[in-house]
């Protein structure tokens, strides 16, 4: 099994002589940059003026502008949407960097396809967080954590794997477990993970559940209820004890049903396409879109993004949500994502 790291095992006395410029203040960044700070290290955020300038002052954080934040620090993680740090860091990033300094990410992707081309006498690592920005930090306000990969892409003083692990302790990683893994492995897993499985695979099959429903003439909101509300849960069953307390929770009926029909919809031929998929990440070819759609402006990304958000099932999904106060609990996950 591979070697996975505790909070006492990661040592942090080499990352608390540094300072560290977390650069944004979104998702994830606002998350680092507070945990960091009340793990005891010295933090400088880097932004540009506007509305995450104003959220991290009133947070308590020192805010600069990037050139100026990453001029100042010795570590330098790049908490940016991904298809803008080619371009910040062009600009306001590499020409600050020092010889010695670390220049992080929290995601291989620009680094692995070459659209950020880190200089050679900087050490390069990602710490990834396996989970949002707002559980980053709400779990790490609980004393609890998310796990993380940590990964070196160029060890130029040779501490650049001690600093990577500290500073996946200073986000409150060291509470879930933090694990080892290649620049290359997180961006291939990650892409994969989130177009086959979790955000790609889950919204088709949600869909597809609720239309062969409605098709076939039963209620829109009990297709809802049975396609999609009902997924937290099963979820949860998994994420506390795999499939086996999931097949414990749910009736005889459900885990035969499972055992029998599970197989006629995600078959052998699917798995092929999941190949597909992953054969597309691999070479590259799924990045070279995506970049392309960026430098469009995205005409298929917002045309798609429109026609998703008129699907039935959302506007159901809209109608029967209102209606459901205790669901409601999620809007604090909104509200959160809407201020970073
Ligand atoms: P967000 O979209 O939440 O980041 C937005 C932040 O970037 C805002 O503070 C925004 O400031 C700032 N920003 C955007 N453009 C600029 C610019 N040109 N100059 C200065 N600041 C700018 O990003 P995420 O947190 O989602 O992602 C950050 C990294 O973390 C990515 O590499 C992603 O892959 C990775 N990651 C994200 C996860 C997640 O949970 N979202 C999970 C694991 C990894 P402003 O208010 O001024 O626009
Ligand atoms: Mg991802
Ligand atoms: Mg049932």
């Amino acid at each position: 099994m591979a070697e996975v790291l505790y909070h006492n095992d990661i040592q942090d006395e080499v990352l608390k002589a540094k300072k560290v410029a977390v650069v944004g203040y979104g998702s994830q960044g606002h998350a680092h940059a507070q945990n960091l700070k009340e793990s005891g290290y010295n933090v400088v955020v880097g932004l540009r003026p506007g509305k995450s300038w104003t959220k991290a002052e009133n947070d308590g954080q020192e805010v600069k502008r990037v050139a100026d934040a990453v001029a100042e620090a010795d570590v330098v993680m790049v908490l940016l949407p991904d298809e803008h740090q080619p371009s910040v860091f062009e600009h306001d990033i590499k020409p600050n960097l020092q010889a010695g300094n670390a220049l992080a990410f929290a995601h291989g992707f620009n680094v692995h396809f070459n659209q950020v081309v880190p200089p050679a006498d900087v050490d390069v690592f990602l710490v990834a967080p396996k989970g949002p920005g707002h559980l980053v930090r709400r779990t790490f306000e609980e004393g609890a954590g998310v796990p993380s990969l940590y990964g070196v892409f160029q060890d130029y003083t040779g501490q650049a794997s001690e600093v990577a692990k500290a500073y996946a302790k200073g986000i409150g990683s060291g509470r879930a477990g933090v694990l080892e893994t290649s620049f290359q492995e997180e961006t291939e897993t990650d892409l994969f993970g989130e177009q086959a499985v979790l955000c790609g695979g889950l919204s088709s099959l949600v869909k597809a559940g609720f239309e062969t429903l409605t098709e076939a003439g039963y209620q829109p909101e009990v297709a809802y209820f049975e396609c999609m509300h009902e997924l937290k849960l099963i979820v949860d069953l998994m994420y506390e004890g795999g499939l086996e307390n999931m097949r414990y929770s749910v009736s005889d009926t459900a885990q035969w049903g499972d055992f029998v029909s599970g197989k006629r919809i995600v078959d052998e031929g699917t798995k092929e396409r999941m190949k597909g998929v992953l054969n597309d990440i691999q070479t590259g070819a799924f990045a070279k879109g995506w970049i392309l759609e960026n430098q469009a402006n995205r005409p298929e990304f917002n045309a798609i993004n429109v026609r998703e958000n008129q699907h039935q099932i959302e506007q159901v999904g809209r109608e029967l949500r209102e209606l459901m106060p205790f669901v409601k609990e999620s809007e604090k996950v909104k509200s959160e994502k809407e201020v970073v």
